[in-house]
This record gives C-alpha cells, structure tokens and sequence, in this order.
C-alpha cells in the first residue's frame, strides 16, 4: 500500500478515528517496507503541518504509534515511538498552553506531570527508554493521550490562540 503524502489530518469531532482507542503494532511489522514507509510519511505529515508532535491516528491509522519532532527528541532526529507504556509521571507538575492538529485554531492551557518516563519500541525495533522533562515530557504525554483517545481539550482549563500544535 502507498500513502498519500502528506497523510491528510483527521479532525476531532469530524472524524472518529481520533476519539478511538488504537491498536498495537505487530512488532514483526516494524522493520517491513511498509511500515517504514509509513513513518517516513507521518513524519512529512508532521513537518508539513508544522506541528511538534503528531500520533498516528491523527492521521488516519489506529496504531499506537507517535513522532516527536527533532527539535525535541533526545536523538536530535525525528523520533518514532512504537507501542508506548508510560512507566512513571512526576507528582510536580506545570500547566502551558497546547495547541494540537486535530483541532485547528484552538489553544489552552494543560496542567501535565514535569517528567516522566515512558517506554516504547523504535523505528528500529530497539527499546526506547525515555526520561523526559521540559517540552519533550509534554509532547510525550499529549501524544500518549492521542493513543488512548484523549485530547488535549478533555483537559485543558482555558482557551485562547497561539503556540506550538502537537
Ligand atoms: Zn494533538
């Protein structure tokens, strides 16, 4: 299968896939041409929209897959996550405004954990361990989120217009 580049963006409140709990990803899929491909395009979906962060049924596929943008990854470049599992969040925690690609022209502010440490599989298939704070330990868990279905405006405590979309 050949995707469309870049994948076109799904909507909350117009399209279900976002509000849907998504699937694992059959680890004997990572390495296939396929699904490199596939995170290849996430990736431009990601770039093309300007966002930081973008989880895959954001674009159209319910897997539980993720991207960081290099600017915020550990690695220095864009960072897949692959069947993530949140191991630990910070009691500490700190509220900014988010904006997201699934709901275009909408910000607020998110009271979210200052670290934590997630664990996932890389577009490698090798174990990611990530100890985050800062910015990374946000897109992680607004991404993680998208996973289980939540958006950041189930959260959020106000409204207004700016900043970075995830
Ligand atoms: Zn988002």
């Amino acid at each position: 299968m050949k995707y469309a580049s870049p994948l076109q963006i799904c909507l909350e409140g117009r399209d279900d896939v976002v509000r849907i709990k998504t699937q694992e990803v059959p680890t004997d899929q990572i390495l296939t041409d396929e699904m490199q491909s596939y995170f290849d395009e996430l990736i431009q979906t990601m770039l093309q929209y300007d966002g930081i962060g973008i989880a895959a049924n954001q674009a159209g596929q319910s897997w539980q897959v993720f991207v960081v943008h290099k600017d915020y990854s550990p690695t220095g470049e864009h960072l897949v996550v692959i069947n993530p599992r949140m191991v630990s969040m910070s009691e500490r925690t700190h509220t900014m405004e988010e904006g997201c690609l699934s709901v275009p022209g909408v910000y607020g502010g998110v009271e979210r954990a200052s670290k934590v440490r997630l664990k996932g599989l890389g577009r490698d298939g090798a174990v990611l361990d990530l100890k985050s704070k800062g910015m990374l330990a946000r897109i992680l868990q607004h991404e993680y989120d998208h996973l289980q279905a939540v958006v950041f405006i189930d959260k959020a405590t106000h409204l207004s217009d700016r900043k970075h979309s995830m």
